[in-house]
């Protein structure tokens, strides 16, 4: 269901122009480095079994990233230069692969749809393929599923040399600028509530030491993006 999800975004080039991976090799060998330490941190589940793909889509007004089940990655150019070091988008990457790594969207379709519908797409119905792939996209997790996601990316980011509650930069940042207009990521994440207090909450339970943010780097990297 991933794949055939992702196999779609893909195509759809009038949606999502995604950035050659050829072209943007250093913007993409970046990205991968921290997904990386995401996946080495020993706490990823299916670490080995999701491919934990990773594409780029060159769109500056949409403040959002999101992965579709399977650990499919997609992250837009908006929320990239919004964001300020690689601690932060390692938070929101670690929260993405959370999603993904909790199975939170395989879930939220068998709720919606019931068991049925998803083997007779398993079996192969091609339209219903393409239906599902449209509201898996756009798909709402609930608050619960975000506190989960939330708590991921500290435990994901609290063996790696990132500051762990890196992922409460973003909403630091929409606190402090305030976007005139309402970011994708709030509509398909709702806010669970004192989400950044949660954050350092979870990092201070956990133990976590480490605070390096690696903003040079990060800026060098968002200077390589068209
Ligand atoms: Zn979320």
């Amino acid at each position: 269901m991933g794949l055939s999800t992702a196999l779609q975004i893909d195509a759809d080039t009038k949606n999502y122009q995604i950035l050659d991976s050829v072209k943007y090799a250093s913007a993409y060998a970046y990205i991968y480095a921290i997904r990386n330490n995401i996946l080495n941190s020993g706490k990823v589940y299916y670490k080995n079994e999701f491919p934990w793909r990773v594409r780029i889509i060159k769109n500056d007004s949409v403040l959002n990233a999101f992965c579709t089940p399977g650990g499919y990655i997609y992250v837009f150019t908006g929320i990239l230069k919004f964001l300020e070091s690689e601690d932060q988008l390692a938070g929101v990457l670690g929260h993405e692969m959370g999603h993904a790594d909790y199975r939170h969207s395989t879930r939220q379709m068998t709720k919606m749809y019931g068991i049925q519908v998803l083997l007779d797409l398993v079996a192969g119905d091609r339209a219903l393929v393409k239906d599902i792939s449209k509201s898996l996209i756009g798909l709402t997790f609930s608050r619960n599923h975000e506190k989960e996601a939330d708590d991921a990316s500290v435990r994901f980011l609290c063996p790696t040399p990132y500051n762990s509650a890196g992922g409460a930069g973003f909403f630091e940042k929409l606190i402090k600028e305030k976007p005139t207009k309402t970011p994708v990521f709030l509509s398909t994440h709702p806010d669970p509530g004192n989400r950044i207090e949660s954050y350092y909450e979870k990092k201070a339970a956990l133990g976590c030491r480490n605070e390096t943010d690696f903003k040079e780097a990060y800026q060098k990297m968002l200077t390589s993006l068209p």
